[in-house]
């Protein structure tokens, strides 16, 4: 098996189909939340004029074109800053994990100690639903969980929603079964097994930018026994 990063595991919640082409095509397109994740280590980090700086940090990624220009100044005005999260002390920001024996990876974008002195992992969302946290939430700090838990034992985290809510997440073993079971799968995929066009997923697949291959593409036959 080889190295399954977390954001490959978030696609694969998404789409199946949707993973197998970003493993194939690996495009980098920045979302909002690319932007809010940018404000929000910048404020998290202390800096003054933390929206300019995080502009900064942006374009210097992505070109300034009119397109980007406009994404980031519509995530700018949707982004909140709770001041909920100030009881969480910051022990560091983007924090490359890797785990050998499992064969995984990923970013963890912080890593913060409660009032209990507890170390625990927070991601970051867009828009948080009316109760706790999405599943495709849930599941990727459940990765980060399984990440952590040689250093100290961690089953419990946060997802902090860019449109102001802090949830507290408890991490369950079904959630890092599913873990390790989605890193199995995203390696079957590597292997180019291509999945079944899913039923149903209209919405999802308009805004989809693999719609156009993924309309071209038929699954594998050995993908029907996976
Ligand atoms: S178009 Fe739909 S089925 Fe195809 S990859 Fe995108 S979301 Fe998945």
């Amino acid at each position: 098996m080889t190295f399954v990063r977390v954001s490959d595991i978030s696609s694969l919640l998404f789409c199946q189909r949707y993973c197998y082409f970003n493993l194939l095509y690996g495009e980098v397109v920045p979302a909002e939340i690319s932007v809010m994740r940018e404000l929000y280590f910048s404020r998290r980090a202390g800096i003054e004029n933390y929206a300019e700086w995080a502009r900064k940090k942006f374009f210097t990624l992505y070109d300034e074109s009119e397109e980007f220009v406009e994404l980031f100044e519509k995530a700018e005005r949707e982004f909140v800053y709770s001041e909920e999260v100030e009881r969480l002390e910051s022990l560091g920001t983007e924090i490359d994990l890797k785990r050998e024996d499992v064969k995984l990876k990923g970013k963890l974008d912080e890593l913060v100690r409660d009032s209990e002195k507890k170390k625990k992992p927070l991601v970051l969302g867009y828009k948080a639903p009316e109760e706790g946290v999405w599943y495709r939430d849930r599941i990727k700090l459940a990765s980060f969980c399984v990440l952590l838990e040689k250093t100290f034992g961690c089953n419990e985290g946060y997802v902090y929603y860019c449109s102001g809510k802090l949830r507290e997440v408890k991490i369950s073993r079904k959630d890092k079964y599913t873990v390790l079971k989605a890193v199995e799968r995203v390696n079957k995929l590597k292997k180019g097994f291509i999945p079944e066009k899913p039923e149903g997923r209209e919405n999802r697949c308009k805004k989809c930018r693999y719609r156009n291959v993924c309309e071209e593409k038929s699954e594998t036959f050995a993908s029907k026994f996976l």
